[in-house]
């Protein structure tokens, strides 16, 4: 894939193969293009060269007529449901309880009956060890509690792909942990993960591969061990140096 903003090439040729149940962290310095690989990902930014596919399934486009067809916007908005995404911020609907958050996606896409979706919702929130706070305002949750909610509206939707983007790096230090066993969990369940972020405890233990960008290229895709211990670029040194 490429993408160019105006007359900058922020994607340089990604080629990228994640398998279904692989847990995928993506490292590299700020400005290399991980956020926008993410947002071609889930088809919130489109290509300008190359696609995406998940599950087989082309994103954001569609053949008709033996010809490709950009999606339509509410199209493409049902699509990128099925793939779930975490930010740096946690964007709940701060007037809506934390039931009330998890329930919203999949009512309006009709994906089950209410009686469905709560006890779906029930079990999502034990899951992230939050099955307590259900009626809760997410003022009244600390960082760390909103970004599980977060993460548990976005496995509402039965997601087949679960992309984040740094998604603990607002959150104060001693609520990072809580939020990275929660993802842990995830990956054991074998969801299939991509995961921007800064942690590299978190890379190296529970990653199947690490994938290093710099300035709009993959410089380096490898197991976590052989990434951390002997990196094959000086790119790689230099960043895994100022981690
Ligand atoms: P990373 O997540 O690795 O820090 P990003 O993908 O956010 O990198 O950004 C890479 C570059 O693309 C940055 O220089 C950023 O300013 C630029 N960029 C990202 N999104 C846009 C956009 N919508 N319009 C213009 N430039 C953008
Ligand atoms: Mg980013």
């Amino acid at each position: 894939m490429h993408k160019s903003f105006g007359d900058n090439e922020i994607l340089k040729g990604i080629d990228l193969r994640v398998s279904q149940g692989e847990v995928v962290c993506l490292l590299g310095p700020s400005g290399s293009g991980k956020s926008t690989l993410l947002r071609c990902i889930n088809g919130l930014v489109m290509p300008d060269k190359g696609h995406v596919s998940v599950g087989g399934t082309l994103i954001g486009r569609k053949v008709q007529n033996g010809k490709l067809h950009d999606l339509s916007g509410r199209e493409a908005a049902v699509q990128r449901e099925r793939i779930g995404m975490v930010f740096q911020q946690f964007n709940l609907f701060p007037h809506l309880d934390v039931r009330e958050n998890l329930m919203l996606g999949p009512r309006a896409h009709r994906l089950g009956g209410r009686n469905e979706l709560e006890e779906k919702a029930r079990h999502l929130l034990a899951k992230v060890g939050l099955a307590s706070r259900v009626n809760a305002y997410p003022s009244q949750l600390s960082g760390g509690q909103q970004q599980r909610v977060a993460i548990a509206r976005a496995l509402m939707m039965a997601p087949d792909l679960m992309l984040f983007d740094e998604p603990t790096s607002a959150l104060d230090p001693e609520l990072v942990g809580e939020v990275l066993d929660t993802m842990r969990s995830l990956a054991q369940d074998g969801m299939t993960m991509i995961v921007v972020t800064h942690e590299m405890a978190f890379a190296r233990q529970v990653a199947d591969r690490v994938v290093f960008m710099a300035d709009g290229h993959i410089v380096e895709d490898a197991a976590p061990a052989q990434f951390f211990d002997s990196p094959a670029t000086e790119r790689a040194r230099a960043f895994l140096r100022l981690a």
